[in-house]
């Protein structure tokens, strides 16, 4: 990440909106902000699928469901932040599995980018795939977005549902159903 030219442009940024970027207030906040974009873009060129380890676990023919499981984003059309929560599901094959955690950690990895929410739902979900090779994954995001609460539409609490099934959840009615009512939304 380049810091100078995040700098540069948070100043160019407070300049173009009528502030005074040299004001007690603002002064460090070029810095700051580019302090915080390696935080918050930190998932920017990292291959989350490299994270998932797989753990061989004797034969294991269930759904493994990971659920709420808090994500914050910027969308990439406004950079303003999209918020929720994401569950995962997917059917091991064989007995390739993952420790639950890093279902977390991938949400995290892809989180930490700009994009649309129904990106960040896909590309976990094919991570997951490609990582573990498994019967199924299935990934639902609920988010809030900022670009549609404080601005535009202005419809405050509204939530964005996103879901892709791959493998079996897609194919299998009651597989994709079963996951839906462990999430606990209403299945099909
Ligand atoms: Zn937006």
């Amino acid at each position: 990440m380049d810091a100078d030219t995040i700098k540069t442009a948070v100043r160019m940024f407070l300049e173009g909106i009528g502030e005074d970027p040299d004001r007690p207030g603002l002064v460090d906040t070029p810095d700051r902000v580019a302090r915080m974009c390696e935080e918050i873009f930190a998932g920017i060129g990292v291959d989350a699928a490299q994270v998932v380890r797989v753990i061989p676990m004797p034969d294991h023919d269930e759904i493994v469901l990971v659920k709420n499981i808090p994500f914050y984003s910027l969308c990439e059309h406004h950079l303003l932040p999209f918020f929720g929560v994401a569950h995962v599901a997917y059917l091991p094959a064989g007995n390739r599995m993952c420790g639950i955690s890093k279902l977390a950690r991938v949400i995290d990895i892809h989180a930490k980018r700009p994009q649309v929410q129904e990106n960040l739902t896909t590309a976990v979900a094919d991570d997951l795939m490609r990582a573990l090779d498994p019967r199924g994954v299935m990934a639902v995001i609920e988010a809030e977005h900022l670009c549609m609460t404080m601005r535009g539409a202005k419809v405050p609490g509204s939530k964005t549902v996103t879901s892709v099934v791959r493998g079996i959840f897609r194919e299998n009615p009651t597989t994709r159903n079963e996951a839906l009512r462990l999430i606990g939304a209403k299945p099909e």
